[in-house]
């Protein structure tokens, strides 16, 4: 989301005269989009405000330096005070201010602007993008499910979904300048709405498979409770809807998923799991986990390393709980001890890569369709892109004979829990 908004707010600055620059000693403005989900990434934006700090003692013309994002929208004005650097403050919902937030910084006069909107999702404004192989779109913003943990709610907003017709012709016009691949997006991405129509995620997710079939389509992140039928229906039906859903469940026990107030049970999540799996057999199904939530019992853990045995996943994004101030969970006592989180996060990373490592080399020996994306980090003869079921796929591109943005067959020769590894096959 944050990587959508950031090309939201350079659009909203570029009409406006600014342009982006990579090097920071020339930059006029330091926007720094923040994201408030864990503590870590608050951390990590305190430090590099700490070195922006550092760097302007040395120099007299100092950059005006903004936050924007989920930490704007949690600290506001606490973040002028705590951060002397600061100038600007700058909420999800008020990017159309900060050129003349920017202006007003530049005559010395600081900035907080943290409404958020019932309305705003910035549906006028056309991202600007970087020529690319992928492109993400912010179909929807904010969220109304409160989760015991989450900022999401306090910092985003309530859900409001863009109008279909405007999405499927930002899509329409992404495909003509040559992007391959979408990904619809929004903190909860299948309870989308289109306001005038009433139709929900999977007419917009058929309408959008519909413009070509040489355009992958994905979609992140879904929420258990919204999972429909017709979505399932939908991901099975157009060969061109990615082969992979990420279904965050959290934690595997029925007690921890109440306090979490995720408003289902491990029961009916392993229902939509088994539906999925019934109607899409070359589905791959990721998730999120928290570890050591409040009162989380060894028997609540062993739940959770069960789920995990059961669903398969083909991957997952684990963390240890971090608590939020504002949150519901943030007034319970933080009783499981640090040990005991990173013990019990240790154990179910290790179970997860042990059934990715086993679930990827399945793929051994099979040729899977992959989208070329950019020469691989460790060795630029070979390149990397990713199979439908967004498995990062590796194979030698010798004489740059595949571009970013081709279709390529892969047989599949070796592989990792984090990569497949293969040779293109002519077909
Ligand atoms: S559904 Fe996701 S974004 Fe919304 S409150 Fe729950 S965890 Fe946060």
């Amino acid at each position: 989301m944050n990587f959508n908004d950031t090309e939201i707010v350079s659009s909203i600055m570029k009409d406006s005269g600014w342009e982006v620059t990579q090097n920071v000693d020339e930059a006029d403005a330091i926007l720094l989009n923040t994201c408030s989900v864990r503590e870590n990434a608050e951390t990590r934006i305190f430090n590099r405000l700490k070195h922006f700090e550092n760097k302007f003692k040395k120099r007299k013309d100092k950059s005006i330096v903004g936050v924007i994002g989920c930490m704007a929208e949690r600290l506001h004005e606490h973040l002028l005070n705590l951060q002397h650097t600061v100038s600007v403050v700058i909420g999800p919902d008020e990017y159309r201010k900060l050129p003349q937030m920017l202006e007003q910084a530049s005559s010395g006069n600081k900035g907080v602007a943290v409404k958020l909107s019932k309305v705003e999702t910035y549906d006028d404004i056309a991202p600007l993008r970087t020529e690319g192989v992928s492109a993400w779109l912010s179909i929807m913003r904010g969220c109304n499910n409160f989760c015991a943990y989450c900022v999401v709610p306090y910092t985003r907003g309530r859900e409001r979904s863009r109008p279909l017709l405007s999405i499927v012709q930002e899509v329409k016009g992404l495909h003509e300048k040559g992007f391959k691949e979408i990904t619809l997006l929004g903190q909860n991405v299948n309870s989308y709405k289109d306001e005038g129509s009433k139709a929900t995620f999977d007419a917009l997710i058929s309408e959008v498979a519909e413009i070509s079939k040489s355009l992958r389509v994905r979609f992140t992140t879904s929420h258990p409770r919204d999972m429909s039928d017709r979505l399932i229906e939908a991901v099975a039906k157009y060969d061109n809807i990615c082969k992979h859903i990420h279904l965050p469940v959290q934690s595997g026990s029925n007690r921890i998923l109440k306090k979490m107030n995720r408003r289902y049970t491990i029961e009916h999540y392993l229902g939509i799991i088994e539906k999925i799996k019934s109607s899409i057999p070359n589905i791959a199904l990721t998730t999120d986990i928290i570890a050591g939530y409040p009162d989380e019992t060894i028997e609540d853990h062993q739940a959770t390393l069960d789920l995990i045995k059961e669903v398969q996943y083909a991957g997952a994004f684990m963390f240890k709980y971090s608590p939020r101030e504002g949150t519901k969970a943030f007034a319970e006592e933080d009783n499981v001890t640090e040990e005991v989180k990173i013990e019990r996060l240790n154990e179910i990373i290790q179970l997860q890569n042990s059934i990715a490592k086993e679930l990827n080399s399945l793929d051994k020996g099979s040729t899977l369709e992959v989208l070329v994306e950019q020469p691989s980090k460790r060795n630029p003869n070979e390149w990397m892109g990713r199979t439908s079921t967004n498995k990062i796929t590796v194979f030698p591109n010798e004489h740059k004979k595949y571009s970013a943005g081709d279709y390529v067959n892969v047989k599949i020769k070796r592989t990792t829990s984090a990569t497949l590894y293969g040779e293109v096959v002519e077909q």
